[in-house]
């Protein structure tokens, strides 16, 4: 077993993901953190470094939401970054339809160098702002689930998120230890943006050091949401829901 093929395994099982722990998974996993050093080297995508916290943070991370992801869904990732949860989805999970949406083409030239590397045929780059697409008929309602990490506070990701969730979709916010003070401050943009929370809970990410508190909150449509959603950037930011 390579030096990589056992951290992988032992985090992997840390974090209940053992049916993740396959030979094809371990070594396109090792082949993208390799990728992923070089890139990081000479454009900064992300702070994260080293083998254990990539495969701890970056992959076992993502994963784990992928128990709450339909077989066959069209899945957007909304500020995907350098490709954070929808590579590691795109990887483990062939059967899903994946979209990679962020506002930075040097983030997404990694998502797309990784998926040619890797022959990826389930993933796509989508370059633009949450808010300016959430209005285009090509993406509004459109994606049966939508999942987000680390992009911003859940009353905003709401906003730019619950736009794309078609009516029996989901949209799933992936957050810190703070989530669930979140989801209780949201209750008024979930009222106004026509969505319910239908599950949420806290775990226990092991693998990077001290074990890190996580929270995921599962939302649905509730109702037609209202054109007028998403509001303009400046709007989202300066006068939350
Ligand atoms: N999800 C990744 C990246 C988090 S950093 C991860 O967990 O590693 C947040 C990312 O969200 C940045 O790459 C930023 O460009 C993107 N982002 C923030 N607001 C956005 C918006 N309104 N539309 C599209 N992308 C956005």
């Amino acid at each position: 077993m390579s030096d990589f093929s056992a951290l992988f395994t032992e985090i992997f099982e840390a974090n209940n993901l053992n049916r993740f722990i396959t030979e094809n998974n371990i070594a396109a996993f090792e082949r993208l953190t390799g990728l992923l050093a070089d890139f990081n080297a000479r454009t900064n995508i992300t702070a994260v470094a080293g083998e254990r916290e990539t495969i701890a943070l970056h992959y076992a991370d993502s994963l784990v939401c992928a128990d709450l992801i339909p077989e066959g869904a069209h899945l957007l990732d909304v500020g995907c970054g350098g490709g954070f949860p929808s590579l590691p989805l795109a990887v483990a999970r062939p059967d899903l339809h994946v979209t990679a949406l962020d506002a930075t083409a040097k983030k997404l030239r990694f998502v797309e160098l990784a998926a040619a590397d890797l022959g990826l045929d389930n993933i796509a780059p989508l370059c633009g702002r949450a808010e300016v697409l959430g209005h285009e008929p090509k993406h509004r309602g459109k994606y049966s689930v939508v999942v987000a990490r680390a992009v911003a506070p859940l009353g905003r990701l709401l906003e730019y998120c619950l736009p794309f969730t078609s009516s029996d979709g989901r949209f799933i916010a992936l957050k810190g230890q703070h989530g669930a003070e979140e989801l209780e401050e949201s209750a008024s943009a979930l009222e106004k943006l026509r969505g319910r929370v239908i599950r949420s809970c806290e775990y226990t990410l092991y693998g990077a050091g001290e074990p890190q508190s996580r929270f995921a909150a599962v939302f649905v449509p509730s109702g037609k949401l209202p054109d007028s959603f998403p509001r303009s950037n400046a709007a989202i930011t300066k006068r939350p829901l």
